[in-house]
């Protein structure tokens, strides 16, 4: 396919009847917000318009389910790949409008946490402009992330009403609308069969945003579902008189689609929650099969045409739901079902973390999903024959690979027994997964365990949010790499140009000022462009370690206070982070933070030496002003714990340095730019482990170093907090007597040390900005169009076997 011309006519036409639409004549003044709603419209207008994309021959559709596609701003970026984006602004300007401006109206989608949102949005752009016919299913919160602020340094949530109603990307198709149970009983029928008898049953509608390949001509839908009843309004009790009750029903089944729960790397048991996952999952197994009907196919075809990848267990009641409808209403043998099951279904895993992996309480799904259960346990039953055979008489294996044990459905486990491919997302991450995870898993099925590193779509992350660095770039190669990104190899060659590294330099200068500029009208704080600017935007949680990032902050602070005469080179720290509401010590981490910049900041001794600010509400919007104009970029987790990151892509792929453990994709990053081209301290994976198993003491270690002992006090006796030596009791608990788990402490000498390096390579402009060009020339690998064609090569457009259990 190729690109779609931009019609001057059908865009002023479609305009019109967005005016016409919103009931605007065509003399009336239209507000900002109005003009991007018109524009946005007028765009979805004319893309529903064009016919859907078939797979190529022999490609296998993918079935993208998520909870979360933290997708950010829509229209900006739409413009951008389909290419129309300076003729939409000419003919907008003749409006009177300025499109840049017009841009600035549209609220983040934030329907996703962090990182595995994020990673699914990119995805889907990467899907389209690859050419993979894909379909991204989710659900259509109607409140995503909360919104952040704080007070006192303390983090403030509030819901984050983006919309949902009137945004104008939307298109409801009721055709598609799908029934879903839940509760009831289970019943034998006339045959041996079982029949599932829901207590009540809740509506979904399916909400489409089109997804828009890069100048290819491809536009694919990102479905979200969206809970409503089937009966919203009950007109036997309004005729009744009951005038109240009758909307109730209406009310509580929207409730389930409601918010997004806003825990990152950490699951709770909650039964909406769980309610969450099998709406969407019953939704969307519903609507795979009708499409697979409707192109007249057999169900024992569907893993020819399908596949379905679970983008982590989320949604991991797809799979007995898959098998429930083919067992139950489709009457399908066992064998038959669970051969088309277990070739087409998929799992990415994004985490090692205990209390991340989703177990669920078996009496709370039974309650909700009886049928389910009874599936799952004789996929469980049937499992263990074959790992009865493997290990005879080793109760201890069998404990570790049981889909059901001590009462907890344990979602990684079923994933695994019932796909055909399992993967991590970094190099090291994935030989994480078959060492420490699923070793037996491994020994029973080596081929299903695969290795695909993430990546970010440079789409939105360099040409959309960093025009400067696109534009130097088209000229300096010559040649379309936005969609080729390996192409920016060719850029090392300008490393050695020396009114290259100029430009390069002048641009990331002026990003700075325009980061400053923010910062100052959103938090009063002025900022020196001159100096390092130091980013560390992520989810907060322990095994990231913003707190060792703090340490460093006190360390310079008491240094510079001690010493104000000593050489220094200028830094501000960026920080971008939300907690999860219910975690206290993320929380803790927060206020500190806050507490100390703002002692920092309001220090005349310092001056603009240092400083310290803590964007408020981080989210994609916020990164991509943020990463563009970052100098540094801390990827300081413990190492073993960051599955992948693909912020640490971002920013590198914009020109800033990483400090960082060798984590997740940190190592690859490494190996592209080069060791001399990063700086990297900590402990290793190994050193991890090996520390806490010698009985890793940080009492001790804070006794021997009077530095940081001395830095820890300062948090201790209430100097960045008016006195109260209670403020960052967690804190100072968790790295003292609570063990220090993350071993924040036992990095902190070699972490400050690599500071240093980089400090001092800072002064040296021109080879600093040698090393950023190379960065940015080396991280062609970590497109996310790569990531796509390693997941159609080594998993998609295989032909799998299926489990060889069951
Ligand atoms: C990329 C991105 C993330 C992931 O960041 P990591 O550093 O990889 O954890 C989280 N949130 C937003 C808004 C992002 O754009």
């Amino acid at each position: 396919m190729s690109q779609q011309k931009f019609n001057q006519a059908r865009f002023a036409a479609a305009l019109l009847r967005q005016r016409q639409r919103a009931g605007l004549s065509l003399t009336d003044e239209m507000t900002v917000r109005q003009w991007w709603q018109a524009l946005s419209g007028a765009l979805a207008e004319m893309l529903a318009a064009a016919a859907p994309a078939k797979p190529a021959k022999q490609q296998r559709h993918v079935n993208y389910i998520s909870m979360e596609f933290l997708i950010g701003r829509l229209t900006g970026n739409t413009l951008l790949n389909l290419g129309w984006y300076d003729e939409a602004k000419a003919a907008l300007a003749e409006y009177g409008c300025d499109l840049s401006e017009l841009l600035e109206e549209e609220i983040d989608p934030a329907l996703g946490n962090g990182g595995l949102g994020r990673l699914a949005a990119c995805f889907l752009d990467s899907m389209a402009t690859v050419g993979q016919s894909a379909i991204g299913y989710g659900l259509n919160y109607q409140y995503g992330l909360f919104r952040q602020s704080f007070d006192d340094g303390r983090q403030i949530e509030a819901p984050d009403d983006w919309h949902r109603e009137s945004y104008p990307w939307f298109r409801h198709n009721s055709a598609l609308d799908v029934d879903v149970g839940f509760g009831g009983k289970v019943s034998k029928n006339d045959r041996g069969g079982f029949v599932w008898q829901p207590a009540f049953r809740i509506r979904g509608e399916a909400w489409d945003l089109p997804v828009v390949g890069y100048r290819n001509g491809v536009t694919q839908p990102l479905r979200l579902w969206q809970a409503s009843h089937k009966h919203p309004f009950d007109l036997t009790l309004f005729n009744e008189g009951k005038f109240l009750q009758a909307e109730q029903q209406g009310i509580a089944a929207a409730k389930l689609t409601k918010v997004l729960y806003p825990n990152d790397n950490h699951q709770e048991g909650k039964r909406l929650r769980l309610m969450q996952q099998y709406f969407q999952c019953a939704c969307s197994v519903a609507d795979i099969l009708r499409r697979h009907h409707q192109a007249g196919r057999q169900l024992a075809e569907l893993p020819d045409y399908e596949v379905i990848q679970l983008n982590d267990t989320h949604p991991t009641i797809a799979i007995p739901e898959m098998l429930r409808v083919l067992l139950d209403e489709h009457q399908l043998a066992w064998e038959e079902a669970w051969a088309i099951t277990s070739k087409t279904f998929a799992y990415t895993n994004h985490t090692l973390m205990p209390e991340a992996l989703e177990r669920w309480d078996l009496k709370l799904v039974r309650s909700l999903l009886p049928r389910h259960v009874m599936i799952i346990k004789e996929i469980d039953r049937r499992f263990k024959k074959l790992v009865d055979k493997r290990w005879p008489g080793e109760a201890a294996v069998w404990e570790k690979l049981a889909v059901i044990h001590d009462n907890q459905l344990r979602m990684a486990n079923l994933c695994v027994v019932s796909g055909f491919a399992v993967n991590g997302v970094a190099a090291l991450h994935s030989a994480l997964v078959v060492k420490d995870l699923f070793p037996e898993y491994h020994q029973l099925w080596p081929e299903k365990f695969h290795n695909v590193t993430n990546g970010i779509t440079p789409r939105r992350w360099l040409k959309q949010c960093n025009p400067p660095l696109a534009k130097l770039i088209d000229e300096s190669l010559q040649t379309e790499w936005v969609n080729n990104l390996d192409a920016l190899k060719g850029l090392e060659a300008f490393a050695d140009d020396a009114a290259f590294r100029q430009r390069y330099r002048q641009i990331k200068q002026d990003n700075k000022v325009r980061l400053a500029d923010y910062i100052q009208r959103l938090t009063g704080i002025v900022v020196n462009p001159e100096a390092i600017f130091d980013v560390q935007i992520k989810r907060l949680h322990e095994y990231k370690r913003q707190h060792l990032g703090l340490l460093h902050i006190l360390s310079c602070y008491k240094q510079l206070r001690e010493n104000p005469k000593m050489a220094f080179v200028p830094r501000v720290f960026l920080f971008g982070a939300k907690a999860a509401p219910g975690y206290y010590l993320a929380k803790n981490i927060i206020h500190a933070i806050n507490k100390v910049a703002e002692k920092i900041n309001n220090d005349p001794l310092i001056g603009d030496r240092l400083k310290v600010v803590f964007i408020p509400d981080y989210r994609v919007t916020a990164a991509e002003i943020m990463i563009p104009a970052a100098d540094i970029s801390e990827q300081i987790s413990t190492a073993g714990y960051e599955a992948s990151g693909t912020g640490n892509m971002k920013l590198a792929l914009n020109g800033a340095l990483t400090v960082g453990t060798l984590d997740g994709a940190n190592v690859e990053i490494a190996e592209q730019v080069g060791e001399e081209n990063i700086f990297i301290f900590g402990h290793t994976v190994d050193e991890v482990k090996a520390l806490r198993k010698s009985g890793y003491a940080p009492l001790k270690l804070r006794k021997k170093d009077k530095h940081l002992n001395a830095i820890l006090k300062e948090l201790e006796n209430g100097f960045f907090s008016n006195g109260d030596k209670q403020a960052f009791e967690p804190l100072l608990d968790s790295l003292g007597k609570g063990g220090d788990y993350w071993l924040a402490l036992a990095d902190f000498a070699s972490y400050c040390e690599a500071q240093k390096r980089a400090e001092q390579l800072y002064l040296d402009r021109e080879t600093w900005t040698k090393m950023t060009i190379l960065n940015t020339a080396r991280c062609g690998m970590f497109s996310s169009d790569r990531s796509i064609r390693d997941y159609q090569q080594r998993i998609w457009q295989t032909r799998p076997t299926g489990s060889s259990n069951g």
